[in-house]
């Protein structure tokens, strides 16, 4: 499995917000979203085995593993390691930028799945694999990334459409004023979360944190 960094942080995304956690980003990614934060997993990295990962995991205090990118999907070994994560007791969230099926990851209960759905400002809209909708459950959550009114107009109109039997947060991208999107949300009188991204807000734009 292609590895770029293992580090403890705190979850800063919806239901999980402030949860301490340990940080699994995997190396590599499909996409190339406009505002990436983490372009530095395109490339580098290092090989590991399951069994190093798995030692990192025993080592750490945290409940929780956030297996997250990059693009973990497009490691091999990543149903493998959630599930042995859930065997020694963690439970784990999955980030995935939504472009790749999650399929063989639903059937696991230690798992929670946080799906970027990519708004107009990423260039990456299109990527949408759209079956992952139907294979989301109730404690999953999608996430779109709003940087302007047309990603707003862009995930109202998402949100609109589609039954939603799982849960929905906007989250303002780097530099987009909060408040305006809360207005905004309030306005649309849709039950959705507006979040931050905590870790920026505690330690600003820098990796591994
Ligand atoms: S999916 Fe995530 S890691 Fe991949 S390019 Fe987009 S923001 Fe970056």
């Amino acid at each position: 499995m292609r590895i770029t960094e293992i580090f403890h942080s705190i979850q800063g995304d919806f239901s999980l917000i402030g949860l301490p956690m340990l940080f699994i980003r995997t190396n590599r990614c499909n996409l190339r979203c406009r505002w990436c934060d983490s372009t530095y997993t395109f490339s580098g990295g290092q090989e590991m085995t399951l069994d190093e990962i798995m030692e990192n995991i025993y080592a750490s205090s945290e409940d929780w593993v956030c297996l997250t990118g990059g693009e973990p999907l497009l490691q091999r070994e990543s149903v493998e390691l959630i599930e042995r994560a859930g065997r020694v007791g963690r439970k784990v969230l999955l980030e995935t930028g939504g472009s790749l099926s999650l399929k063989d990851y639903v059937n696991m209960n230690n798992l929670t799945i946080d799906m970027d759905v990519k708004t107009p400002s990423s260039g990456e809209q299109a990527s949408l694999y759209r079956n992952n909708l139907d294979y989301l459950r109730r404690g999953d959550y999608i996430k779109f990334v709003v940087a302007d009114h047309i990603d707003l107009a862009y995930a109202l109109d998402f949100i609109r459409n589609g039954k939603m039997k799982f849960g929905v947060v906007l989250q303002p991208a780097w530099g987009t004023d909060m408040k305006w999107l809360a207005e905004k949300v309030l306005e649309s009188h849709l039950n959705v979360r507006v979040l931050p991204q905590l870790h920026k807000l505690i330690w600003g734009e820098i990796p591994g944190v």
